[in-house]
C-alpha cells in the first residue's frame, strides 16, 4: 500500500515513511492510493472478533511495511481493558468501545472515551505511541514531539508517549487557562520523557511558538522535531476500526445498515468514518455535528467552504470543536473531486490566502449525495437541553461534545437504521457545564478522584520562542 498526497505532486510513500511526518512536501495530506475493499465474506469473518484482532485485520490492509506478527502484537498491546478502563458501570471494558443503548437497538452511544484521558483521541493516540516506539527502534532514530494544546490533544499525546523509548514530548499549554482537572492530568505525569511547558499567554501564543520553532528548519532537523497533530495518517487509520466495531455491535447481520453521528472539529474522526464507508462498510448516513463554529455544517448545507479567522472563532462549552478551519477536510474534498490533486491544489491556494470556495454549482456537487453526509449544528442552550434530556429520559450523563452529536443525531434518524452517536469525551472532563445543565457534578472515575492533589511537574515560561528553543536544546540529549 502506497500513500499519495491530496495535492498530487509528492512521491508515493509507504506507511512507515509517512508515520513520523506531517504534511506531504507539496503541502497536501497523505491518503492511500486506493481504499482497500472489504467484501461480504470479510464482514462475516470479522463480526465477533475482539477489538485488537479487528484492528489488526483492518490496519494490515493499510500497512504492508510492518511484519504481520509485529503489527498484531502492537494492536494487542494497545487495545486492552486495562488501557481502556473507564467504561460506564454495566458496560464491558473488554469491548474497548462498548455501546450504551439509549433506546434499545435504535439509538446508542459508541463509547470512545474510556481511555486514560477520557476522550476519543486516546483511541488512535495510544496505538500511535506504540507504533512510534516500534518504528523508531527499527530505524535507530529518535523524535522530539513539540505541540501546543488547550486540553484534549496534549494530554492524549502525553499519555500515549510516556515512557516510550526514543520519544520525548515537549507540550506547551496556556498558563492558567485550563481547568484544574486538565492541568492535573498533564502536569502530574512524572515520566522523564514528558516535558510540560506552561506559557504565560493564550493558546494562540503557545501555537505561534510551535510554528516559529517548526519553521526554523535547521533547528527542526538538528533536534528531530516532530508532531502528532490531527492530520497524522496513523491517527485517521486507527479511527477506522471503531466504525466497524460499532457497526457489528448495532446490527445482527451484514445486510443491515447503520448511521453514525460525529461531533466534529478538524474532520479527523468523521474522515475515518468516510473511509470506512468507502471501504464498503454499510453506513447509511454520516451525521456531522458542529457547535457554534459551523464551518463544516455550512459546507454540507451550501457547498461553500469558508474557513474563519481566529478572531471569528467562538470559545464554546464544547471547546475541542472550536476550530476555524478543518485540517482533515482536504482528504474528503480530494475524493469528492475525483482524486484530482490539481483541483485540490487550486481550491486550497485560495483558502490559504484567506479565501473560500463554493462547489454548489460545480460538477462535483452533483455526486455529494453518494457520500452519505448530512449535517447540523448546536448551541450552548442546545447543549444544556440535550444533556438534561439525556439524563432525564435515559439516565445517562453525557459530555458537551457528545451532546452536540446527540442533538444533531435526533434531527436525522431514519426508520429501521440504528443511530450510533460517537461519545468523544466523558462528562467528568467538563464538570462546569454539566453542573450548569444538571445542578450536580458528573461522576468521576475512581482512579482519578484525587488527581488534583498529586504532585505536578511543569515549567512556567514567558511566551518567548527563544526561551522554548533553549529549553528543548537543554533537555534533548
Ligand atoms: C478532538 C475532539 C473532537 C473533534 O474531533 P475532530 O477529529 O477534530 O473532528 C470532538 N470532541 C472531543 C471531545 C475532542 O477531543
Amino acid at each position: 500500500m502506497r500513500y499519495i498526497s491530496t495535492r498530487g505532486r509528492s512521491p508515493a510513500q509507504s506507511f512507515c515513511d509517512i508515520l513520523l511526518g506531517g504534511l506531504a512536501p507539496d503541502g497536501g495530506l497523505y491518503l492511500p492510493e486506493a481504499y482497500p475493499q472489504v467484501s461480504r465474506a470479510d464482514l462475516d469473518e470479522w463480526r465477533g472478533l475482539s477489538y485488537a484482532e479487528l484492528a489488526f485485520r483492518i490496519l494490515s490492509r493499510f500497512i504492508d511495511d510492518i511484519p504481520a506478527d509485529d503489527l498484531r502484537a502492537l494492536c494487542e498491546k494497545t487495545y486492552t481493558a486495562e488501557v481502556y478502563c473507564h467504561a460506564r458501570e454495566g458496560d464491558d471494558p473488554a469491548e474497548i468501545t462498548p455501546v450504551r443503548w439509549l433506546e434499545d437497538g435504535s439509538l446508542g452511544l459508541l463509547e470512545l472515551s474510556n481511555g486514560p484521558t477520557l476522550a476519543f483521541k486516546d483511541m488512535a493516540m495510544q496505538l500511535l505511541g506504540n507504533l512510534f516506539e516500534y518504528v523508531l527502534a527499527a530505524r535507530g532514530e529518535t523524535i522530539n514531539i513539540l505541540g501546543a494544546t488547550s486540553g484534549d490533544t496534549g494530554s492524549a499525546a502525553e499519555y500515549a508517549m510516556r515512557g516510550k523509548h526514543g520519544v520525548r514530548v515537549f507540550m506547551l499549554s496556556p498558563h492558567g487557562r485550563m481547568s484544574a482537572f486538565q492541568r492535573a492530568q498533564m502536569y502530574s505525569l512524572q515520566d522523564d520523557n514528558i516535558y510540560n511547558i506552561s506559557v504565560r499567554g493564550m493558546f494562540d501564543d503557545a501555537q505561534d511558538i510551535v510554528k516559529a520553532v517548526s519553521n526554523d528548519h535547521a533547528f527542526k532537523a538538528r533536534h528531530k522535531i516532530g508532531a502528532v497533530n490531527s492530520i497524522n495518517w496513523g491517527r485517521v487509520a486507527a479511527q477506522i476500526v471503531y466504525y466497524f466495531k460499532g457497526y457489528f455491535a448495532a446490527t445482527a447481520s451484514n445486510d443491515q445498515t447503520v448511521a453514525f453521528a460525529v461531533p466534529s472539529g478538524n474532520f479527523g474522526n468523521i474522515c475515518a468514518g468516510h473511509i470506512a464507508r468507502m471501504m464498503g462498510l454499510p453506513i447509511e448516513r454520516l451525521v456531522l455535528a458542529t457547535n457554534e463554529n459551523d464551518v463544516l455544517d455550512e459546507f454540507f448545507r451550501t457547498g461553500t467552504y469558508r474557513p474563519r479567522a481566529t478572531a471569528e472563532t467562538h470559545a464554546t462549552s464544547s471547546p475541542s470543536m472550536d476550530i476555524s478551519k478543518a485540517s482533515n477536510f482536504e482528504r474528503f474534498v480530494f475524493d469528492l473531486v475525483g482524486r484530482d490533486g490539481q483541483v485540490v491544489s487550486e481550491l486550497w491556494s485560495g483558502v490559504e490566502q484567506g479565501g473560500s470556495f463554493d462547489l454548489m454549482g460545480s460538477q462535483y456537487w452533483a455526486c455529494i449525495d453518494d457520500y452519505g453526509f448530512i449535517s447540523g449544528s448546536s448551541s450552548h442552550a442546545d447543549r444544556l437541553a440535550t444533556i438534561r434530556q439525556c439524563d432525564e429520559r435515559y439516565g445517562v450523563v453525557i459530555d458537551t461534545h457528545t451532546a452536540d452529536g446527540l442533538k444533531v443525531a435526533l434531527e436525522h434518524r431514519l426508520d429501521g437504521v440504528p443511530m450510533l452517536v460517537l461519545e468523544t469525551a466523558l462528562p467528568a472532563k467538563f464538570e462546569e457545564t454539566i453542573r450548569e445543565a444538571l445542578g450536580r457534578r458528573p461522576d468521576r472515575p475512581a482512579d482519578l478522584a484525587d488527581i488534583e492533589s498529586l504532585p505536578q511537574r511543569v515549567e512556567v515560561m514567558d511566551a518567548d520562542a527563544a526561551a522554548v528553543r533553549a529549553f528543548i536544546e537543554a533537555h534533548c540529549a
